[in-house]
């Protein structure tokens, strides 16, 4: 049996399209296990039918011709259950429905085995025999194993449209689903990217001059040079500074001693330099491979490229220019910054990747540049796409393939009225943050990811409310001094002064280590970070919190926070900690004073001790992107889980109430500086709980601004009062969803329809 089943699959992989697939499929099961009929339906949820797709065994006028309603027979029962339906007569099950011209009458055995990929039914396989017997176990497990390869095949075809204009051409078209990345429209021709140069491929061989080689390389790493300098000029001016920072990353990357130096050492070690090139991008990529961060490992993704491009110019000497369609929409297995960066601004049009989180650097690039684009589509049929008509829904994370006239028709209209909007929003500039009935809701911004020497949205925010530090610690290769970390805090609040500054201690550890300071545990989320890192080392805490205090010196504007805090104990420590070194420094005569402090709430135990830390300190924080991994036990990183991370999840909602309550009896001030925080659909919410203010990315700012002065808090709490009661995420979600359309900003979250 399983040699039939490697042929069978082998045959359907070879198969150049589903149709042919599928005729194999039928034609050889049949045969493998002695039935009288097999067949293959495939769902077709636009009609919400099961339509029969190929046969052997009945008549074949039936293809296409035979149709069954979603939920009806023993094909809806199969499906609609996602389970096998195995019986010995048909006709005798209370489901079974009889299909005039079907020519199934004489058959009795049934065996329905639903196609499953990714949770979702794509069709049923069906086997039948005169005869009225159940199908063997053997049999059973021979046709489960050949559904799951199946649906493989039928996935590629629903993502390339095949398997539409096979059900029914002139239907409105099927979209792949994925990560929404960028908010926009794209619309245009798809342009597949993939790796220029294969490092992997590359064979060891000797140098055989190794001067030459060493040459060619620094040639090599030249060229790459200008053409990253090439392309910052060309991006300059439409890219926000973070964004354009990426250019300087990728620089000081390939100029950096453990890219040059050791392949150079290499070369004089004997390799040739296309070998000694792999070997270095192999050892560097192994240390970040280490790294669980997700900003580490998009760093890792850029050393790849970089060596790809290097090694793209070693064989071939100079990069090929590419011929860009006049709307493109960039497709790949995994779309690098460069490859974006390399198609003319204005011809880019959207961005869609299988690979890819909301986090990662081409979402980041993409929202930067306002380009719609869809991450992590994990069907997407990559290689069947080039020359493609697409359309990028950057709203939803949807991709239209081949779009039917009257789909494309509608996401013209949606395109038109989104630049008609964008024009509305940018009217709000340096108008108040302030709802209809007069509540002031000040915006602040979460910043120090990227290297920026003047954050976008300084104009716009109140202040900082988030400044991550992690970022100068990661870029070193050991801890920074405290005169460093003085200057690089100056900056930043001498940039917003006399607007607060909100600065947070270190939190490294769990998903961000440091490279030179090597943390492995089976479980990092739940091991040393954040304050458990710098509690245990003193040290490192006291340096940084004398920086942050002497930076403020005569500005003043600096608040402390404290991340991942679980326990009283930590916060006790902590604020000593500050007390002493504001005092050790009053004491070497620096005009130093006690900030402002708060603590992040962004651990389950910190919800349910809200009330106490909220005594000791100036003001709470929560950290929804952490606190809404850890309430529902979903890994924030992981796209595996990613559809179960809901920062809309009724738990967090409940666990944010219980926060600004406590708040509220202490006479603290809460903000929210999470993800949910720049969410528009979320605003009402967190003025409805009474939350001060938040923080959030830069692009973030007027969107959520057109939120706050369209409602009145009085709505806001009202419509908290009805999202505390949802049962579910999706519940809050509709909510929001009509409030938005209700007070006309429904655009700000999805295309208006
Ligand atoms: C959070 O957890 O919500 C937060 C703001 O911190 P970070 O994303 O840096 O973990
Ligand atoms: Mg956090």
């Amino acid at each position: 049996m399983l040699a039939t089943l490697r042929r069978i699959i082998d045959a359907v992989d070879r198969a150049p399209a589903l149709d042919a697939a599928l005729a194999v499929v039928v034609r050889e099961v049949k045969q493998a296990i002695g039935a009288d009929v097999c067949s293959v339906y495939l769902t077709d949820a636009n009609r919400r039918e099961h339509v029969l797709m190929a046969t052997d065994g009945l008549p074949p006028d039936s293809v296409g011709r035979v149709r069954i309603s979603l939920h009806r027979g023993l094909i809806g029962r199969a499906a609609e259950r996602a389970d096998i339906v195995n019986l010995d007569d048909a006709h005798t099950h209370a489901c079974y429905l009889a299909i005039t011209d079907s020519g199934e009458e004489p058959f009795h055995g049934f065996l329905g085995v639903p196609i499953i990929q990714h949770r979702r039914v794509l069709g049923v396989l069906v086997l039948r025999r005169r005869m009225a017997r159940r199908f063997e176990d053997d049999e059973v497990t021979f046709v489960v194993t050949l559904a799951v390869q199946l649906a493989a095949a039928i996935a590629l075809a629903r993502g390339s449209g095949e398997l539409a204009r096979l059900q029914q051409p002139g239907l409105p078209s099927h979209f792949l689903e994925g990560i929404a990345a960028a908010p926009g429209v794209g619309m245009g021709t798809g342009f597949v990217v993939y790796a220029p140069a294969d490092l992997d491929a590359v064979p060891d061989k000797p140098a055989a001059d190794p001067e030459a080689e060493v040459r060619d390389f620094r040639g090599a790493v030249a060229g790459v040079a200008e053409d990253i300098a090439r392309l910052a000029e060309r991006m300059g001016g439409t890219l926000r500074d973070e964004d354009q920072a990426l250019f300087d990353a990728w620089r000081l990357m390939l100029e950096s001693e453990s890219f040059v130096a050791d392949t150079i050492q290499r070369i004089r070690a004997g390799s040739w330099a296309q070998g000694a090139l792999r070997a270095t991008v192999a050892d560097l990529l192994a240390e970040f491979d280490r790294v669980d961060d997700p900003y580490l490992r998009e760093r890792g993704a850029d050393v790849r490229d970089l060596g790809r491009q290097v090694l793209l110019r070693l064989q071939h000497g100079a990069a090929p220019q590419a011929d860009y369609p006049a709307q493109t929409v960039l497709v790949g297995d995994e779309v690098s910054a460069m490859e974006i960066a390399a198609v003319p601004r204005p011809s880019l049009a959207g961005i869609v990747s299988r690979r890819g989180s909301a986090s990662s650097h081409v979402a980041i690039l993409a929202r930067g540049m306002g380009v719609p684009a869809a991450v992590g589509v994990l069907e997407l049929p990559v290689s069947r796409l080039e020359g493609c008509s697409m359309i990028v829904d950057g709203y939803r994370g949807r991709v239209y393939v081949e779009p039917s006239p009257t789909v494309a028709a509608e996401y013209r209209r949606l395109a038109a009225e989104e630049r008609a909007f964008s024009a509305e929003l940018e009217a709000l500039r340096g108008l108040p943050s302030e709802t209809t009935d007069g509540f002031a809701l000040p915006l602040y911004l979460n910043t120090g990811l990227v290297v920026e020497q003047r954050p976008l949205g300084i104009d716009e925010s109140a202040g900082v409310g988030l400044y991550r530090t992690e970022l100068p610690f990661m870029v070193r290769d050991r801890f920074p001094g405290e005169e460093t970390q003085r200057r690089h805090y100056r900056q930043v609040l001498a940039t917003f002064a006399p607007r607060p500054v909100t600065i947070r201690t270190l939190d490294v550890g769990g998903d961000k280590p440091l490279p030179y300071f090597p943390v492995h545990e089976s479980n990092p989320f739940l091991g040393w970070r954040g304050i458990r890192i710098t509690r245990d080392h003193p040290e490192i805490f006291m340096t940084q919190v004398r920086a942050m205090l002497r930076a403020a010196v005569g500005l003043d504007n600096l608040q402390i926070l404290l991340p991942m805090i679980t326990s009283v104990d930590e916060l006790d420590d902590a604020l000593d900690s500050i007390q002493r070194a504001c005092d050790e420094l009053q004491e070497e005569g620096h005009a130093v004073r006690l900030p402002p402090v708060g603590v992040m709430i962004e651990v389950p135990a910190a919800v349910y001790q809200a009330d106490v830390l909220a005594r000791r300190v100036s003001f709470l924080s929560v950290g929804t992107n952490d606190l809404t991994q850890y309430l529902l036990a979903v890994d924030r990183n992981n796209a595996r889980v990613a559809a179960l991370y809901d920062e809309l999840h009724p738990a967090v909602l409940r666990a944010l109430k219980q926060v600004t309550d406590a708040a509220r009896a202490h006479g603290r001030e809460v903000t929210v500086c999470g993800e949910l925080a720049g969410d528009p659909r979320a605003t009402p919410l967190l003025l409805g709980l009474g939350v001060h203010s938040l923080s959030m990315g830069a692009g973030s700012l007027l969107r959520v601004k057109g939120v706050v002065r369209s409602i009145s808090r009085t709505r806001a709490r009202e419509l908290l009062g009805r999202a505390l009661l949802c049962e579910r995420g999706a519940c809050v979600r509709a909510l929001l969803m009509d409030a938005l359309e209700e007070i006309g900003l429904g655009g700000l979250v999805r295309p208006g329809r």
